[in-house]
């Protein structure tokens, strides 16, 4: 990668500072649409806010809230796109809010249910409400004392920090120049002012490069001012760095596999207790910052609010000694006046051209990244006067998609020898459309053993549904449709 920054004499198209998920979302749709494209990160790939956050793939119930409407359909159409392009790496998770008041069912009941339409056909599993006991069936060591039952909705769940480093290698594969360790130390200009590039040095040996560009976009996240400032030196501050801390906890405090979500903490936020990784994690807090760093501390405050929070939900209630870890990072909320508090900043993007032609780009979520990328390089077309290519993104295959070992490997039947994968690649490869196409043509389950075939035929149903993307309702569609079929060749 550094000889390729070394070896270049031409202008990039566009160079990217920041290695954070929008920075690297932005190199993905930049590289896809066919531009030349510089990615520097100061650290590593996602050193900053993005390797930090709840790993939620979400909508967010909480701006739902809050009256959001258009961020909440923006966030859950992302949310879908992602687990068609990176299914490796994003899955279903099952929340449940535990309700210890007569209100609490009907009125988050209905909320859940007005996500799930809002949702359409990127919707994940459906919400309802559920009794004493199947709260308990889903969260074994939830508080039993006055509950009177949850409502259970769905989400998606992923891992940051493996997300990002695979859409590195996606850039990277679509042709992107991506560098770690790189920092933007200032801005190139012309003698009109324009900016013209970046200067930059290697961290690790201290070799300094000038590299010119058509057009330089600022995707910094919490550090989004100080790049600012290296465009002009008062220019306004447009972030309001606010942390968010979450505690990692034994397995043992969150059996099950289902999340709790709180839906109102004393402060006025939500709260989780998740299953990750064979850990707990619990979280967040939003306590507004004067000064952002690479690695933010958890104050001792935030600590005991989520433990004091988590207790009334929890059997056993986690003390310090039971935190395995405590992480904290930094939002890059959009600045808002005054006297609004961070918990009501709006989670939207926004994007700003300054006198110099350097983009910045402001706020978002991890969920909306494509979304917010898609945008930027729009913009930057315009700024730098490029080719305007159209975007590819929303169907453009993550790092990794293919490899899904695990699920792919999974044999479908014990009395054949076909596995998931093969159903997958019969979608992609060889324009199989329904269950009959697949068990009877793709494979021979139909004609080899019929009984065998009509138990295969829901898990082939869903893995085709994923595959082309279909609408709720078409797997039973599909399984009754071959059911029918099927009974044809049985004796
Ligand atoms: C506690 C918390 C929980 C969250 N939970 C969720 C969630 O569950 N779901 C969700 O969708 N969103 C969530 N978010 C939001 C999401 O994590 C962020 O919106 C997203 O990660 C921001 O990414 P970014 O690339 O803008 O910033 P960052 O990830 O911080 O990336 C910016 C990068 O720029 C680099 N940089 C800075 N200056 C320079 C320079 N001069 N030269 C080169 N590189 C530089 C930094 O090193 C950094 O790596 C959460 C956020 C927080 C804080």
């Amino acid at each position: 990668m550094i000889d390729r920054l070394r070896d270049r004499t031409e202008p990039w198209d566009m160079i990217v500072i920041g290695g954070g998920a929008t920075g690297m979302g932005i190199a993905v749709d930049a590289a896809s649409r066919r531009f030349d494209v510089l990615l520097l990160e100061q650290s590593d790939f996602g050193k900053g806010t993005s390797s930090r956050s709840t790993k939620l793939v979400h909508g967010g119930v909480r701006y739902l809230q809050q009256g959001n409407i258009s961020l909440v359909m923006e966030a859950l159409r992302e949310r879908g796109r992602l687990l068609q392009n990176a299914p490796h790496l994003v899955s279903d998770l099952e929340f449940v809010v535990p309700n210890y008041e007569w209100w609490e069912a009907p009125f988050y009941g209905v909320g859940m249910k007005v996500y799930d339409v809002m949702a359409g056909r990127y919707r994940f599993g459906r919400s309802k409400n559920l009794s004493v006991e199947e709260t308990i069936e889903r969260l074994p060591n939830i508080e039993r004392e006055g509950l009177r039952g949850g409502v259970s909705y769905h989400d998606g769940q992923f891992d940051d920090a493996r997300l990002l480093v695979n859409l590195a290698q996606t850039a990277f594969e679509q042709g992107a120049t991506v560098v770690n360790y790189a920092r933007a130390d200032g801005l190139l200009k012309d003698g009109a002012g324009f900016t013209t590039g970046v200067r930059l040095s290697d961290q690790e040996t201290g070799e300094e490069f000038e590299a010119p560009a058509k057009v330089v976009i600022n995707a910094t996240g919490p550090f989004t001012d100080s790049v600012r400032r290296m465009d002009c030196e008062d220019a306004a501050p447009v972030i309001q760095p606010s942390q968010g801390v979450h505690i990692t906890l034994d397995r043992a405090f969150l059996a099950g596999e289902s999340a709790i979500m709180v839906p109102r903490t004393s402060d006025g936020r939500v709260m989780f207790a998740l299953p990750w990784h064979d850990h707990v994690i619990v979280g967040t807090t939003d306590t507004p910052l004067e000064d952002v760093s690479l690695e933010p501390r958890a104050l001792p405050d935030e600590i005991d609010f989520i433990l004091e929070t988590a207790e009334p939900y929890l059997v056993k209630d986690p003390t310090r000694e039971d935190i395995l870890s405590v992480f904290a990072g930094i939002r890059p909320l959009k600045r808002a006046a005054e006297e609004e508090s961070t918990a009501r900043i709006s989670r939207e993007h926004s994007i700003d051209v300054s006198a110099s032609g350097l983009i910045t780009i402001a706020g978002g979520k991890w969920t909306t990244y494509r979304n917010m990328a898609e945008d930027c390089v729009d913009h930057a077309i315009t700024v730098g006067d490029l080719e305007d290519r159209p975007c590819v993104t929303k169907s453009l295959r993550i790092h990794g998609h293919l490899r899904d070992a695990e699920r792919f490997e999974q044999r479908l039947h014990d009395a054949l020898p076909y596995r998931a994968g093969e159903v997958v690649w019969s979608a992609r490869s060889e324009m199989a459309r329904t269950v009959d196409d697949y068990l009877s043509r793709r494979s021979r389950a139909t004609f080899l053993n019929a009984r065998a075939a009509i138990e295969m035929a829901p898990a082939v149903a869903q893995l085709l549904a994923a595959e082309l993307g279909r609408a709720d309702g078409w797997t039973e569609i599909q399984v009754k449709d071959y059911e029918e079929i099927a009974q044809g060749f049985l004796p």
